[in-house]
């Protein structure tokens, strides 16, 4: 058994190439959006389905220093590769985790009043500095505007607890001139001032377009930087992932041959169909598929567009490859799910969902490839 190589070198169904300078530029790009805010990166959900590690230090290179993540254990694996960053955990405090956020230097985003007593109770106020969460209307995670107030007038508590970031979430930043936005600035501005001397932070990627008002200190994009929309009506920067699948097989079929699961989808003409392996257990949504009734997402080949016939299968997929280049058809190729061709968020469209969610979606049964930075 010995011989055998590890698994991560046994063939794969898809590949993930990660634009490593796309997403440094992403960055960038950001930074000189927010003036003089500090421009950190999310990097939850393995940092956006990309690979935590890899993305992080190509963002630290480039001279990001604050990080958040969504866990206390994509804290310790980012504190491994980044000894000196600013790490937030942006699910808050977990009872009995003192010693880990302490050894790991992870600051907690602490958002309810029992999580703040929790974090002194377990930590003594010897710990990393916290952030304070305060909802301002989104009623996800947050203190209340009242508990703020009293957590603000307690010099005792403040001298244990010393906030380092003063931070809000908006609900509604992507959809233009929503009025909880406005409301939730406004709010924030007020909840903000309660803590001078503390740095603010409420933006996430779609608040960036909104203005130096809504930048305050620090701001927290996460999408924007991995290349995928984060409104209907802005275009994303630079794509940073591209997805690949191997094609295992290329058959020709005849006029009104049905593809797939439920024969939903009949060939209109003699066509060929390319089995693609890679299906939702690699969290390529099932509802992105194609039937009789409508189309399904694209696919590209050779850069050119090729249309999803039927459903979509556990490990595979199938595409119609009759109008795509013969050459580049053939068994062992590879044709793109989604990248600089088919954007990530045209796929999501077509499943019903976000390109957050199809990203963060993808799983690890992929080659990965990092290229750039
Ligand atoms: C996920 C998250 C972000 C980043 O949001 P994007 O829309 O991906 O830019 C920022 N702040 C908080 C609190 C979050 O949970």
């Amino acid at each position: 058994m010995d011989t055998l190589p590890p698994l991560s070198a046994l063939p794969s169904g898809g590949r993930l190439t990660v634009d490593l300078s796309a997403l440094v530029g992403n960055w960038r790009t950001i930074r000189s959006r927010v003036g003089a805010a500090e421009a950190a990166a999310v990097v939850k959900g393995d940092a956006y389905g990309i690979g935590l590690e890899p993305a992080a230090r190509a963002l630290h290179a480039a001279g990001c220093r604050t990080f958040f993540v969504a866990l206390p254990r994509g804290g310790v694996r980012l504190r491994a590769v980044l000894p000196d960053a600013v790490i937030y955990v942006l699910n808050g405090f977990f009872d009995g985790a003192g010693p880990v956020y302490t050894a790991a230097r992870l600051r907690p985003v602490l958002g309810s009043r029992a999580e703040v007593d929790a974090w002194l109770a377990e930590t003594g106020g010897s710990g990393e500095p916290a952030a304070i969460h305060v909802d301002t209307g989104m009623n996800r995670l947050g203190l209340t505007r009242d508990e703020a107030v009293a957590v603000a007038a307690d010099a005792g508590l403040l001298a244990r607890l010393r906030p380092a970031l003063v931070m809000s979430h908006l609900a509604c930043a992507d959809a233009p001139g929503h009025p909880l936005t406005a409301e939730q600035i406004r709010r924030f501005t007020e909840v903000r001032a309660l803590f001078p001397g503390v740095p603010g932070s409420l933006s996430n990627s779609a608040g960036v377009d909104l203005g130096p008002e809504v930048h305050h200190d620090l701001v927290r994009p996460g999408i924007a930087l991995y290349g995928a929309r984060w409104a209907a009506d802005r275009p994303p920067l630079e794509p940073v992932a591209t997805l690949e699948g191997r094609l295992i097989q290329v058959n020709e079929v005849p006029a009104g041959a049905a593809v797939g699961y439920g024969a939903a989808f009949r060939a209109e003409r003699p066509s060929r169909i390319g089995i693609v392996s890679v299906g939702y257990a690699d969290g390529y949504l099932r509802r992105a598929g194609a039937s009789d009734a409508g189309p399904g997402a694209s696919a590209a080949i050779g850069g050119m567009r090729v249309p999803l016939a039927g459903r979509v299968s556990m490990d595979m997929l199938a595409v119609d490859l009759t109008d795509a280049p013969a050459e580049l058809c053939r068994r062992g190729g590879w044709v793109e799910l989604f990248g600089r061709t088919v954007p990530v968020d045209e796929v999501a469209g077509h499943a019903g969902t976000i390109g957050w969610e199809l990203l963060t979606g993808i799983g690890d049964r992929y080659e990965r490839r990092y290229v750039g930075g």
